[in-house]
């Protein structure tokens, strides 16, 4: 039997395609170390691999496989900037605080493209982007945006697509316009998990898998997380569980709410395929938004119904199939050959969560569905942090994410309603 993640539904296509995936042992004993990680997704994984890179004795372990959560199952698009726009950022924070979290995620990028390239990472990188508007009424929102980003924010690789352009670029006629954005691109999420983790035990760390954190506790300047069979004491803790964390620290549980996200991978659509000629990948301006792109071997990979709480994962084929059908009728009746999910890490006002949680404990998460490439660069970020420059990851723990009213009880209720709405109002 293949190996099918216990925590997120559906074998991915990714999980197929991105070669041997080494395992990991469990811990089994007590370990003293500098930091402990908690999480091995790109979170945990970066941090990692840049603590060890820089000289510390890092632990991370990992409740399941690394990828297991968010980051060896996602839609693979790095995007361009923060999750908000730069514009809805500047009317929130002024210009220059908005341009600083701006060039922070310009960095991101350019983060994951170097570390990759210099490590010898292959991650299928396919350049391009294009937004779309599902409704007329958000085509000038995305005409402005393109004039936005060259002149205020310095990054001319955004141009305005017209309505034929739109239809051209995306083989489909449901989108009113869009922007095209040469900047950036997409990537196969499981391969770069590996690749880091391998890059992380060849500097040192020491990763284990099939090993949950059942506890933390902070005192005396030590931090100790307590796993079923042993112990880790060290210095400084991340906690980088995202949505997938439950209940192991209230705090960072009480800010990061885990919505389901699913995608489903066809048959590849054949070299006379209209379907998106250029290779870009895609999300659209609904607030349950629709992503979808090709892959190397011309997949389509499609994302799309969000379910807020609880979900089932059996009926993936069927509602990927009938969203990929409003767009593209005539593959009304492709094949799906997988179809999966995993839980995306929001917050209340869909910006990341770091927050010192208790002494020398940092929890990073609540990337909101924009967090390819932020995750990986937070890890990077937390280990300048231990080596004493907190500067740049003080940027985005300044954001005072509130936590989701309602508290533990009712808070999935109360989204579910909120968000149900949102989506109703998609369609009108
Ligand atoms: C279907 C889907 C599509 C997405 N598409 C995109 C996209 O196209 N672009 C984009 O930018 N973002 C996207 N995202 C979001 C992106 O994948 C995440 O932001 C990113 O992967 C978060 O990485 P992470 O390491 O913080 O969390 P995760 O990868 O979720 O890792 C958390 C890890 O913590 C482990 N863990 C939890 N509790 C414990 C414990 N007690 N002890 C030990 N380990 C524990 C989990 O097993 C898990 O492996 C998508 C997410 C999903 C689910």
């Amino acid at each position: 039997m293949p190996y099918q993640s216990p925590i997120s539904p559906g074998r991915s296509w990714y999980e197929d395609t991105a070669g041997p995936r080494p395992e990991y042992p469990a811990l089994d004993g007590d370990r003293t170390c500098d930091v402990v990680v908690i999480g091995g997704g790109f979170t945990g994984l970066s941090a990692a691999a840049h603590l060890a890179k820089a000289g510390a004795n890092v632990v991370l372990i990992e409740a399941y496989r690394f990828g297991d959560g968010a980051s060896g199952r996602n839609g693979g698009q790095l995007g361009t900037g923060q999750r908000a726009w730069a514009e809805d950022l500047e009317a929130e924070y002024g210009l220059s605080r908005a341009k600083a979290l701006f060039d922070l995620a310009e960095e991101a990028k350019a983060h994951l493209l170097e570390f990759t390239a210099a490590n010898q990472i292959d991650i299928d990188y396919m350049p391009g982007q294009l937004s779309v508007a599902h409704k007329p009424r958000y085509v000038d929102d995305y005409k402005a945006h393109a004039e936005i980003m060259a002149s205020r924010f310095s990054y001319p690789h955004i141009s305005f697509m017209d309505a034929r352009e739109t239809a051209e670029r995306l083989g489909s006629t449901a989108y009113f316009g869009g922007t095209r954005d040469t900047g950036t691109g997409h990537i196969h999420p499981m391969k770069l998990v590996i690749g880091t983790a391998r890059v992380a035990a060849l500097a040192g760390a020491q990763l284990f898998e099939g090993t949950q954190s059942t506890g933390i506790m902070s005192s005396g300047g030590k931090v100790k997380v307590s796993t079923p069979r042993g112990t880790v004491t060290a210095q400084k803790c991340l906690i980088a569980v995202n949505a997938y964390g439950g209940t192991l620290e209230p705090v960072s549980a009480a800010h990061v709410m885990p919505i389901g996200s699913f995608i489903g991978a066809t048959v590849p659509l054949g070299a006379d395929s209209n379907v998106l000629p250029g290779g870009e990948a895609v999300d659209d301006s609904r607030f349950v938004v629709r992503y979808f792109r090709k892959s190397k071997d011309g997949r389509l990979l499609f994302g799309g119904r969000e379910v807020y709480g609880v979900n089932d994962p059996r009926d993936i084929h069927i509602h990927i199939r009938r969203q990929i059908a409003e767009l593209y009728p005539a593959l009304g009746d492709v094949e799906i050959t997988h179809g999966w999910g995993g839980y995306v890490g929001i917050t209340v006002p869909r910006k990341p969560f770091v927050r010192e949680v208790m002494p020398n404990v940092i929890s990073a998460g609540g990337y909101s569905g924009h967090g390819v490439m932020l995750s990986n660069y937070f890890g990077k970020l937390y280990a300048e942090t231990v080596a004493g420059n907190r500067d740049r990851l003080k940027l985005i723990e300044d954001l005072k994410i509130p936590p989701f009213p309602g508290g533990r009880r009712f808070r999935t209720p109360l989204l579910f309603l909120a968000l149900n709405w949102f989506a109703l109002r998609d369609r009108i």
